[in-house]
């Protein structure tokens, strides 16, 4: 059993409750970001296509414990004026440089149910009109990563231009099913990554930092170790994101219970130094979304901006020396017995080499 009936149960109360406050918005919103490509420094066209949403948060499991971005999403989508939008979009903001396109739909671009594939296949006509464009970013669960999927992109683009992104978020069977409610396994992932790897396209692995039920100490253990499970099927990027809280969800409801505490950004500046360290050809992504924030990663609120800055311009470098603190804040001891009482008390007393 890949899910947990009582997790998955509360988890569906909740969304049932929340859904009817869904917003109906069903224009593509768009922005332009820094953005570190493969080939280097340049810049990302991010586009938030208005589906319906995940098909797994509306399924009757509930979907994930801690994603809210179903209510976002319209209930229907008009998907001509989506192709439309895009293809201007495109037109008006692709100049000169090296661009990656990023397309988010708050679910999978590769689920047929969300997105038909013919208008995937519209969309992914317009991109490859553009030289300038080096890679586009797709987001999938790995169910809908299927051999059809991909053949279907490989009629229409070069493949290595492209990156398909899947919420894998840890690589711990018991996580994903007892903490996230993620209704897959890390061999679900795997034989996805290895198809998506095997069409010539590369795989970018998101891991969720500190979901529910796991400690800071634990989760930067989970992180470590599911890296190198990743990196052991020939990954060559990580996507770190810490835990911000969504309303409407069930981790939304335990931290209101004041069960929960947003991630340290002290942990994340440690995630990161320690996988640079250990695999210095590994791309590491890690956007803070909500950062200094109660609901999002933060310390003390004194030296948050400064961890912020340190880590985004580490995450555009992939130079391990932006990471160091010229001064450390006093909070740092504070999370440090943080962890070393988790470790003592709560932990299977697995390796976490910053501690040691
Ligand atoms: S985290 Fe991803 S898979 Fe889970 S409910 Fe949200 S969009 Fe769907
Ligand atoms: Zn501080």
């Amino acid at each position: 059993m890949k899910i947990n009936k009582s997790l998955a149960e509360e988890i569906l109360k909740i969304r049932e409750s929340t859904l009817p406050s869904r917003k109906h918005s069903r224009k593509v919103t768009h922005w332009k970001e820094n953005h570190r490509l493969r080939s280097g420094k340049g810049e990302a066209l991010v586009f938030i296509l208005p589906t319906k949403g995940c098909s797994w948060a509306l399924a009757k499991s509930g979907g994930c414990s801690i994603c809210g971005y179903i209510y976002d999403n319209p209930q229907e989508s008009d998907f001509d004026m989506m192709v439309s939008s895009i293809k201007n979009t495109l037109r008006r903001t692709i100049e000169e440089g090296k661009f990656s396109i990023k397309l988010f739909t708050s679910g999978s671009f590769l689920d047929e149910n969300e997105l038909p594939i013919e208008i995937q296949t519209s969309i992914i006509q317009e991109i490859a009109k553009y030289e300038q464009i080096e890679e586009v970013v797709l987001e999938s669960r790995p169910e809908y990563v299927t051999n059809k999927i991909l053949q279907n992109l490989t009629k229409n683009i070069e493949m290595s231009k492209i990156e398909i992104a899947i919420g894998l978020e840890s690589a711990n069977n018991r996580i994903l099913k007892n903490s996230i409610n993620k209704g897959f396994f890390w061999e679900d992932f795997e034989k996805s990554a290895k198809r998506v790897l095997n069409s010539g396209a590369k795989v970018k692995p998101y891991l969720l930092f500190k979901p529910p039920f796991v400690s800071e100490y634990d989760s930067i253990k989970d992180i470590l170790q599911s890296v190198s499970k990743v990196v052991s099927i020939d990954i060559d990027t990580v996507s770190i994101n810490a835990m911000s809280i969504h309303r409407g969800t069930f981790l939304s409801e335990v931290y209101e219970q004041k069960l929960y505490r947003s991630p340290w950004l002290w942990s994340l500046l440690t995630i990161c130094k320690e996988i640079k360290q250990k695999y210095p050809e590994i791309r590491i992504i890690c956007d803070i979304v909500a950062g200094g924030k109660e609901r999002g990663a933060h310390n003390c609120g004194k030296c948050d901006e400064e961890i912020i800055r340190k880590i985004k311009k580490f995450t555009l470098t992939q130079n391990v020396d932006e990471l160091e603190e010229e001064e450390e804040c006093k909070c740092k001891e504070e999370w440090k017995s943080i962890l070393i009482s988790e470790k003592i008390n709560i932990s299977d007393y697995l390796h976490v080499p910053y501690l040691e």
